[in-house]
């Protein structure tokens, strides 16, 4: 049987989630409910756009200009690692075209070493950015919305920004497509309440 992955977006290129000029994909779906989430609309299951690990990567590769465009892809959601076997396959195929693949996960990093599906996805990847949201933690920390989420180099791909993330404040960005207004990366609540 084919492998689906549930999609929640696809934004060609950002450069607010991870390093670089990167495509991230939002999967559908999360088990949790953390208070404050920031994408509640990708919390329920059942997207009615589903796509083999093969059709994601076409599609990225259209949206990127064969991917000149980016340097590497981001995982975020929802939960990846709830279809972490699927994103694994895709995340293989980045990697073989050169790419680099990171992901967000609600579940931290020990958790997923004791799955099967995880310990999969995460072979695959050059970043983990775990731990879910926890609002009374709130940071302006680097690609993080929480203090308690922690960014593990899983690779030495991008082993020169362990200095920098704990520094550099968080950022946002706007992007118009033809669907409408993206709001990614990490705005503050007030920015956030003007913008909506
Ligand atoms: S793990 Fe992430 S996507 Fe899931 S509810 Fe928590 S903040 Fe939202």
């Amino acid at each position: 049987m084919k492998k689906l992955i549930e999609i929640a977006g696809v934004l060609p290129v950002s450069e607010v989630n991870g390093p670089g000029k990167r495509s991230v994909i939002w999967v559908q779906g999360c088990p949790k409910r953390c208070p404050g989430c920031w994408n509640p609309e990708f919390l329920a299951f059942g997207s009615d756009w589903k796509l083999t690990p093969k059709e994601l990567v076409e599609y990225v590769r259209k949206g990127t200009h064969s991917f000149s465009d980016i340097e590497g892809i981001t995982f975020s959601g929802g939960e990846p690692f709830s279809q972490a076997a699927a994103l694994a396959e895709a995340a293989k195929i980045f990697r073989r075209l050169g790419l680099s693949v990171i992901s967000y996960s609600g579940w931290t990093l020990e958790d997923i070493r004791l799955t099967k599906d995880g310990s999969k996805l995460l072979k695959q990847l050059d970043i983990l950015i775990d731990g879910e949201y926890i609002r009374s933690l709130a940071t302006t920390r680097r690609w993080r919305s929480s203090s308690n989420q922690r960014v593990h180099f899983l690779t030495e791909r991008y082993s020169h920004y362990r200095s920098k993330i704990e520094t550099d404040e968080q950022e946002f960005e706007i992007t118009l497509q033809s669907g409408g207004v993206t709001i990614t990366g990490f705005p503050d609540q007030s920015v956030l309440r003007v913008l909506r």
